[in-house]
């Protein structure tokens, strides 16, 4: 049988080489912690703490400002040293909770759970929310918004997003082979929660091992299969993910509930693992550090708040000068010029290059060769977007379903002209979700 998929698409070169073999490894913070209030979608949380208060690890020191929105706890003990905008890594200044590590990791004791099994629903929802688990993928949606869709019975596919397809990405790999248990715990939690619905392990074939692995291990698992999905950029994307496992699609007027499913990302799975099981809160994550100007690109354990540049000194510095250094993949990520940057809740990857290869090129005309349209898993057509966006003609833009677009980058990177392609697009369906929430 051939492998589940979706139409268009890129294969670029994965870069997962450079970090895949070595094991994660727990790295200790030595200075400062940066928590920015907002690092979920939704209204930013609100500070419990004030400043000269000592906290400890697992201690909350913000709250959420509504359903919408998610606590934050510090992942180290020490002092709240101010209360202040920091920089985050999309570049805004963000009002953040400082916290000088003392370096004890003196941690606060947390709330022991009874076994999942005998948990009610709403109490699992209730533990996932004060956890302040969001979705670790990158979108930062709060989990327990996602968990609790309107109508749950009409769910049937709880699906754990393990494509990774991002190159050089290989955090989920690290956690699918080192930490198979907590990611099937994670999703029979989640499952708890859908009496209707079957969980999906969906990882893309070239993680072969890992497809292995869980497939053993969930092979007395009635309601979990493993799909195994064809290798190809962006498998990992909502929608495409959606279609591929379970053949149902959505556009951007729907949430992933309407066609049945619910999705969460591996980090997120684990997460709810270690809150239900564990009485942990949110508090570390793992990020993939690479790239070929790092000197020992691998994936650490790394406490929320901690600062990019000590990530950069773990991995053994760089071994060559940056070109460009992105925070998160090299197709949906964010160029960062500026390493003290904190690691949030939504931080996968620290992605340093030699090579700019956007910059190393002018964008020239259009040569009308279709390639574009070819790859673009949205089915729109990125040359003509582009062109709507670049005159600010947002009625064309709409007419033309420039709202499909799930910001990719396939189109800009498959371009022989190297136009910026991703980035119209991108700036103009900024504007009009802007528009909208007015
Ligand atoms: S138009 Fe959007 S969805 Fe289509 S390839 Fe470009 S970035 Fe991807
Ligand atoms: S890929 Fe580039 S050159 Fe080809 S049609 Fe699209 S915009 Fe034009």
């Amino acid at each position: 049988m051939g492998l589940s998929t979706f139409k268009g698409g890129i294969h670029p070169n994965d870069g997962k080489n450079l970090s895949k073999d070595k094991p994660m490894k727990a790295i200790f913070p030595k200075g400062d912690l940066v928590y920015p209030l907002s690092q979920h979608i939704g209204v930013p949380a609100v500070p419990v703490v004030e400043k000269g208060q000592r906290v400890l690890e697992g201690q909350k020191i913000a709250e959420a400002a509504g359903f919408v929105s998610a606590p934050i706890y510090a992942s180290v003990s020490g002092t709240v040293k101010a209360i202040e905008p920091r920089r985050v890594a999309v570049g805004d200044n963000v009002m953040s909770i400082v916290i000088e590590n003392d370096g004890l990791y003196e941690a606060a004791s947390y709330l022991k759970h009874k076994p999942y099994t005998e948990l009610t629903k709403d109490e699992i929802r209730d533990i996932i929310k004060e956890a302040g688990i969001v979705g670790m993928g990158g979108a930062g949606f709060p989990t327990h918004v996602k968990l609790s869709p309107k109508e749950p019975n009409k769910i049937e596919y709880v699906i754990a997003n393990c494509a990774e397809c991002e190159p050089y990405l290989t955090s989920d790999y690290r956690r699918m082979l080192e930490e198979p248990e907590k990611l099937v715990e994670g999703l029979k939690i989640i499952l708890q929660l859908f009496d209707n619905a079957q969980g999906i392990l969906a990882v893309e074939d070239n993680k072969r091992d890992c497809i292995e692995l869980l497939e053993k291990l969930t092979e007395k698992e009635k309601r979990i299969t493993v799909k195994a999905l064809k290798t190809k950029y962006p498998q990992g994307a909502e929608r495409q993910l959606i279609f591929a496992s379970t053949g149902r699609k959505i556009n951007s007027k729907m949430l992933p509930a309407d066609a049945g499913c619910v999705v969460n990302n591996v980090d997120t799975v684990v997460a709810v693992y270690h809150a239900v099981t564990e009485g942990k809160p949110l508090m570390h994550r793992i990020v993939t550090v690479t790239g070929n100007a790092v000197a020992d690109p691998r994936n650490f354990i790394v406490r929320v708040g901690t600062d990019y540049a000590e990530l950069i000194e773990e991995a053994g510095g760089f071994k060559k000068e940056p070109a460009k250094i992105i925070s998160g993949g090299p197709m949906m990520g964010f160029g960062i010029f500026d390493l003290h940057i904190p690691v949030t809740k939504t931080s996968s990857a620290l992605l340093c290059l030699t090579e700019d290869e956007v910059a190393k090129y002018e964008p020239t005309a259009c040569i009308n060769c279709g390639k574009c349209v070819e790859v673009c898993p949205g089915r729109v057509v990125p040359a003509r977007l582009a062109d709507y966006a670049q005159h600010s003609d947002r009625d064309k833009f709409l007419k033309n379903n420039g709202m499909e677009c799930c910001e990719c980058g396939c189109c800009s990177f498959i371009c022989p002209a190297k136009r910026p392609l991703t980035q119209s697009i991108k700036s103009m369906r900024k504007m009009v979700l802007a528009s909208r929430k007015k």
